[in-house]
């Protein structure tokens, strides 16, 4: 990063103490590369021998010189460079070195401005873990096992495929070809320019592609097939393993949607003159956003029979992120990992809003109001850290990809600036961004610059307090009342702690609104200054400051107000009575509110339908009924949480009426499972029965379904149960099912029968490609049986992680003391986790164990307070 003291005479008008920025400049970008010498095109040929995981390449290299070199420093890992010749003659030194993961080549003599070639030979590693170029094992359709070749290069593995400028400034074009088995096929980032048949083998060559970064270099090989579209003049495929390739039908519609949406709203369509969307099986558990060539795990690309819904819409939403990146990210690239907010929060937050537009029965802001949750629920912690964060060294860039922060806060934030901006405004500020920066880099600054320009106000001033600096307000606000029963709230604000007092004393500019009453359009209030006074409508009428849930704050209302509110609950719009419940629960986990009123509010939703609200009161009273495990109030806890969700479960049934929404379809499911799980009598009968049913006949629970009754089924199992349910496992016919039989059977109370889960989930019963399940099965074990899954985690850390080669130390070090908070003394699980991450990822540790001590603190805390709760109510003393 670039001394502050520059900017402040770039920009001046921002006002951003933390982490002011200059627009990007490729001398000014951070890295580790020298910047006097400039990769402008590679062309690479690759030869790989699968069987013995190597690959032999050429490599040319044309290269820039812009001030006279006698070296050239670049990155390489695993390789052994052969024949180096610089403009064709041999070079008298090569020195590679694995662990600073860079090659200096010395030059015959001094190297002089201008274009210059590199050119040499080399053998490197095809890796068995999803990153650089790597092989994956799978069964195809037909049982048959088959292996294929893929790459996964972001943000720092393209150096394991060929040596090369690996740092995101450094764009250049590429040539690729790749030799591998005829009946093979191959993708790339452009289409084909020559296939050349020799024997078994077959070599493909793909065109040029244009200047872009390394990380998102992509190829893919083996026994795949396609189907195909268009939109405009751009080639849409969706690949899969032969076989499966109508399975992708449904991706294949969603692409074309998609598409034709973005070419439209980012102004610039779509530069390249393919898009394909590649299903590889298993192995590499996400997707990537490959420029003209996204990879996906099958299961969140392929639509089967057995798909759940909530499935087909991970599938849309992923879509609509991997998409948003072909030019956020992939056209336009953030100019170094510091401002990896770029690419993922705004593919995150253009991806739930395309969601949003196209399927508005799916409510999916809603769905997306539990992603805000875990956000502001991580950003509560003292050890938080900005959106923007500083990356030292690219082998720090893995840091940045939380998905917390840079993913869902990022998303957030960019939700609230849009409505602070408005959406045209803020959509032709993008446009402009796109046009100036396209084919080259950004940062931050390039962005404000774009938005105050395109809505003529200083949208930057705003949006750093948002983006720079950790953590997030708790706006409190003062009602009063004047003679004529008009209302004026007081504003003031604090940043938000789940423990402690802010040390910094932060402060935002909150783009805020207003809702008074049912008003269909909240007033816009920007709140800046200390005890701003705002008009809010009548005293009598319920009040929202965040209406709909959108801003990424919270709101302490005084207890006269709440009580307004809580009395006109029912009535409220959806988003107002989200946001409600969303900040009660929070203030309730930090001190600062009673138990008794979040749990009333929660009674006030009656039989009200709204999935999301539900989903917020079972998570919390979940939490509630965990921390009363183990204690002499569990019993009364349960039979009350029981007893607010009851009356849904009676509205709805079991059986969906036609027609239902997702959202209706979704709360009926959650309702029956949770009320299932905490044993509810009748319920349980019921899941039996129907699970009886299924055994007779599996067609008569569809995959939704299912999901609810093994779950109950499993919870509740006896041994002659467990084997049933291991039976059906044995029977999955993709691993769609697999999955989701897994997901259930881990749900098992009994000690006993979860340990046998635990050795079916470390067992070879789930095959090669299914491999990163292993991680999400501990998760879910953790919540019922927290010391036997820490003891499984612990003997087989190597296994479970394995499909996580570059996500494992922050997996490691933030999610695992989230989940085994209650399973082993923290300091050794800390002493344990230390040891098995790498001095970078210190913070994210210490951010990990936060959170894990937090929730054992508050596990007596918020117990003995739900008691007391229970025991006023019964001993009528309640308001
Ligand atoms: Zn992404």
């Amino acid at each position: 990063m670039v001394p502050a003291s520059i900017y402040a005479l770039i920009i001046p008008f921002l006002a951003a103490p933390a982490f002011a920025e200059a627009p990007f400049s490729f001398d000014g970008a951070p890295g580790r590369l020298p910047k006097d010498v400039v990769p402008q095109d590679y062309d690479i040929a690759l030869v790989p021998d699968i069987a013995a995981h190597t690959v032999r390449g050429t490599e040319a290299i044309t290269l820039n010189v812009r001030s006279a070199t006698s070296t050239l420093t670049f990155n390489s890992l695993n390789q052994r460079l052969e024949h180096v010749l610089f403009d064709g003659r041999p070079v008298p030194k090569v020195e590679s070195d694995n662990k600073v993961q860079l090659t200096k080549v010395t030059l015959p003599k001094l190297a002089a401005p201008g274009l210059h070639r590199l050119a040499f030979s080399y053998n490197g590693k095809i890796e068995s873990q999803p990153f650089g170029l790597y092989t994956q094992s799978f069964k195809r359709p037909d049982g048959a096992t088959d292996v294929l070749v893929s790459t996964k290069f972001e943000a720092t593995d393209a150096r394991r495929m060929f040596p090369c400028w690996d740092e995101p400034a450094f764009r250049a074009t590429f040539r690729v070809s790749i030799t591998v088995p005829a009946a093979w096929a191959t993708i790339g980032n452009m289409p084909i320019a020559k296939r050349t048949v020799n024997g078994a083998l077959v070599t493909t060559h793909f065109k040029r592609t244009p200047k872009m970064p390394t990380y998102l270099v992509e190829l893919t090989a083996g026994n795949f097939a396609e189907i195909s579209a268009s939109v405009d003049k751009t080639g849409l495929s969706i690949w899969a393993v032969r076989g499966q390739e109508q399975d992708g039908a449904t991706a294949l519609a969603n692409a074309r949607q998609i598409l034709a949406d973005y070419n439209d709203y980012f102004g610039y369509p779509f530069p390249l003159p393919k898009l394909d969307s590649i299903a590889t099986p298993g192995g590499f558990t996400g997707a990537m956003e490959n420029w003209g060539a996204i990879t996906y795990n099958d299961q969140i690309l392929l639509i089967t029979p057995s798909s759940t819904i909530r499935n087909r819409q991970n599938v849309y939403s992923v879509q609509a992120h991997e998409m948003a990146h072909q030019w956020n990210g992939d056209l336009v690239t953030m100019g170094w990992w510091d401002d990896l907010w770029l690419n993922e929060s705004f593919a995150s937050w253009r991806a739930a809003k395309e969601t949003d537009l196209r399927h508005p029965d799916w409510l999916w802001w809603e769905v997306e109001d539990a992603r805000k949750e875990g956000a502001m629920d991580a950003d509560a912690r003292q050890a938080s850290h900005a959106i923007q964060q500083h990356v030292t060294n690219e082998l720090e860039a893995r840091r940045a990809f939380d998905p917390q922060i840079t993913y869902a806060k990022g998303e957030a934030v960019l939700r609230m600036l849009e409505a602070y901006v408005g959406p045209d405004k803020f959509r032709d500020g993008i446009r402009s961004y796109m046009k100036a920066h396209a084919f080259s880099n950004a940062t931050t600054t390039d962005l404000w610059l774009a938005l105050d320009a395109a809505s003529g106000r200083a949208v930057s001033e705003v949006a750093a307090d948002w983006t720079a600096q950790a953590g997030y307000p708790l706006v409190i606000a003062t009602a009063k009342c004047d003679a004529s029963g008009n209302r004026s709230v007081t504003l003031a604000q604090k940043r938000f702690l789940l423990e402690g007092e802010d040390p910094g004393h932060s402060h935002w500019r909150v783009p805020m609104r207003v809702r008074a009453g049912m008003a269909a359009v909240p007033e816009p209030t920007l709140l800046a200054e200390d005890d701003q006074r705002v008009a809010a409508g009548r005293c009598d009428q319920a009040l929202s400051l965040n209406p709909d849930a959108i801003g990424f704050y919270r709101v302490a209302y005084d207890d006269k107000t709440l009580e307004t509110d809580r009395l006109a609950f029912p009535s409220l719009p959806s988003g107002d009575r989200i946001a409600l419940l969303d900040d009660q629960w929070a203030l309730v986990q930090a001190g600062r509110q009673k138990i008794d009123r979040y749990l009333e509010l929660a009674a006030a939703m009656g039989t009200d339908l709204n999935d999301r609200a539900w989903s917020q009161i079972i998570e919390a009273l979940g939490r509630i009924e965990n921390y009363e495990r183990g204690t002499s109030g569990h019993n009364a806890f349960n039979a009350y949480a029981r007893s607010i969700l009851k009356p849904v479960a009676a509205v709805l049934g079991w059986d969906p009426h036609p027609n239902e929404t997702a959202p209706l379809l979704h709360l009926r499911r959650q309702v029956i499972r949770q009320l299932g799980e905490w044993g509810e009598t009748d319920i349980v009968a019921e899941a039996r029965r129907r699970f009886d049913g299924y055994l007779a006949n599996p067609a008569s629970l569809d995959p939704d379904d299912q999901v609810v009754v093994l779950s109950i089924v499993a919870t509740n199992a006896d041994q002659p149960m467990f084997e049933k349910l291991h039976g059906i496992i044995r029977s999955a016919h993709n691993e769609t099912e697999l999955d989701r039989y897994l997901h259930a059977l881990m749900r098992v109370r009994d000690p006993i029968l979860a340990q046998q889960a635990l050795d079916i989930a470390l067992s070879n019963e789930i095959p090669p490609q299914a491999d990163g399940i292993r991680l999400q099965l501990i998760y879910d074990a953790a919540e019922q049986n927290p010391a036997l899954t820490w003891a499984a985690f612990r003997d087989h850390v190597e296994q479970v992680m394995a499909a996580y080669p570059q996500y494992r130390p922050l997996y490691l070090a933030q999610n695992i003391p989230e989940y085994l908070w209650n399973a082993v003394p923290l300091d050794d699980l800390e002493a344990w986790l230390k040891v098995r991450i790498p001095p970078e990822m210190a913070s994210n540790l210490s951010r990990g164990m936060q959170a894990a001590r937090f929730k054992l603190r508050k596990k007596t805390e918020i117990a003995s307070a739900a008691d007391a709760y229970l025991a006023s109510r019964t001993h009528g003393t309640s308001r």
